[in-house]
């Protein structure tokens, strides 16, 4: 049996009060499940307040990022130990908006898995195609480099700690969602490139499905044979709604 995971990526919204809002929110609401693994993952700043308030409960809470360097002289970045002693276990890694807007690299990501790893946390990696990709008919091949750069040289024992996330980047905050096909086949195409490199760590793999996953849609996504839970953004940010998608996996 797989782990099913409703993760929200908070991005840069919330300040540390609004977190304790919205976190209040789904702690007082119907959010409690034993089918799936609810995770939010708010910005740094509001990990303190979060990690205070989630302690001890059923929600599971992560980061948006981390550097690749355990510490030192690495001006703005946030070190994988720093976060885990806010009681954060999970780490959004390659996070396409990280990819543009950061040109972070798989190379890159691939270090950053590791220094997760290491300390502990489990990362989300996430991989996904561009609309020209996609036209291009460069869907797989561009996944296939993702996966296989992300994950270079780990062991058997860390590939069984790594969650994927499948995000076409053209379905990210657009409202346009990959059709429930599209992203079964996608999510089992994943599946097949880990199982060539282990495949008990690929049947074990959770792989979540993000982009525009919405209450109204999201029990036909999760009901995909491969589709392991959701990475959402903008419905995550509202209590009712990351509930509602919650409630369409279980
Ligand atoms: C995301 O940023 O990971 C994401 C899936 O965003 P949205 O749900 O808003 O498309």
């Amino acid at each position: 049996m797989r782990k099913t995971i409703i993760a929200g990526n908070w991005k840069m919204n919330k300040t540390a009060t609004e977190a304790e809002a919205l976190l209040r929110g789904l702690l007082d609401g119907d959010s409690r499940t034993d089918k799936a693994q609810l995770l939010v993952c708010p910005p740094y700043t509001a990990l303190e307040t979060a990690g205070k308030l989630l302690k001890g409960s059923h929600i599971a809470l992560g980061a948006q990022d981390i550097s690749e360097h355990e510490e030192g002289a690495y001006t703005g970045d946030i070190s994988a130990q720093m976060i885990l002693t806010l009681g954060a276990t999970y780490v959004i890694l390659g996070h396409s908006e990280r990819r543009q807007y950061h040109a972070e690299t798989d190379q890159l990501v691939n270090a950053k898995v590791k220094t997760a790893l290491n300390a502990g946390l489990t990362p989300i990696i996430c991989v996904g195609e561009t609309l020209e990709q996609r036209e291009n008919n460069e869907t797989e091949s561009v996944v296939a480099a993702q996966v296989k750069g992300t994950l270079a040289d780990l062991a058997s024992d860390q590939l069984k700690n790594v969650v994927i996330a499948y995000e076409p980047v053209w379905a990210i905050g657009t409202g346009k969602t990959a059709t429930p096909e599209q992203a079964q086949q996608m999510h089992q195409f994943i599946r097949e490139k880990v199982a060539e490199k282990d495949t008990e760590a690929a049947d074990l793999l959770p792989i979540l499905y993000g982009g525009s996953m919405k209450p109204k849609n999201a029990a036909d996504l999760l009901g995909q044979k491969d589709i392991d839970g959701g990475l959402i953004g903008g419905a995550s940010l509202d209590a009712d709604n990351f509930i509602g998608i919650l409630k369409a996996a279980r």
